[in-house]
């Protein structure tokens, strides 16, 4: 869409919303890293910036997105049902080609721990579970000793890490080998959005995740025990 016919869309959006036609638009698509819109007011003059990344969309998600931006400005409800409609397409088609400028997690992180190698541990679940299929991201313990955040993996930096309070001769090989697992399967099973909500752990991630094997007893081992460690 070029910007003149982002213009017209909006302008054309606006009348439907505001009747008396006290104010004026201008909407332009601009650079930017991120997907966040702007809009402002200012002297009857409403500014409205859509991120160039929605430039290919169709014109009935532009349409909702205006009048999401409309609704804020202006203090109307819009339905969830087409919340949900554009939620969906960020989701689907502009979050998968939206290009994170790559970031290098810091050097710090290290695989080899004191007494756990997560590079081996990766290899061995990998294999085990993953048919080798899962390409291995950087690996590291965290670099602080972590009791609530056990583990993590930034799909935008490609980076796992393990909290650090697991690499410990008092810690079993399979807790760690579990933890490395859990993580790996959010490598293959990507967060989703379900009736508009994001889930982390989807009902097909808790299933995979159960499936380990003394799943209950590694659960248990980490309650009674990571305050510890
Ligand atoms: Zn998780």
């Amino acid at each position: 869409m070029t910007d003149g016919a982002l213009q017209l869309l909006f302008s054309d959006l606006l009348d439907t919303i505001d009747h008396k036609k006290k104010f004026q638009v201008t909407a332009v698509f601009y650079q930017t890293k991120s997907i966040r819109h702007t809009i402002q007011l200012k002297h009857k003059h409403i500014r409205i910036k859509i991120a160039h990344s929605f430039r290919e969309a169709p014109e009935h998600i532009i349409k909702i997105l205006g009048l999401i931006l409309y609704s804020k400005l202006f203090r109307f409800k819009i339905d969830t049902q087409t919340r949900r409609t554009y939620r969906q397409y960020v989701d689907d088609t502009v979050l998968p080609n939206h290009i994170t400028p790559a970031r290098k997690p810091s050097k710090n992180y290290r695989a080899q721990g004191n007494y756990y190698n997560l590079d081996h541990i990766f290899d061995v679940i990998n294999q085990f579970y993953f048919q080798s299929q899962l390409k291995k991201p950087f690996l590291g313990w965290s670099l602080h000793k972590s009791y609530t955040r056990l583990g993590f993996y930034a799909e935008d930096k490609n980076l796992l890490v393990i909290s650090r309070i697991f690499d410990s001769p008092r810690v079993p090989g399979n807790v760690v080998e579990y933890m490395m697992y859990h993580e790996m399967l959010h490598i293959a099973m990507p967060s989703k959005t379900l009736n508009g909500r994001r889930r982390i752990h989807p009902p097909e991630f808790k299933k995979m995740d159960k499936a380990f094997p003394d799943y209950d007893e590694i659960q248990k081992w980490i309650k009674k025990n990571r305050i510890r460690l």
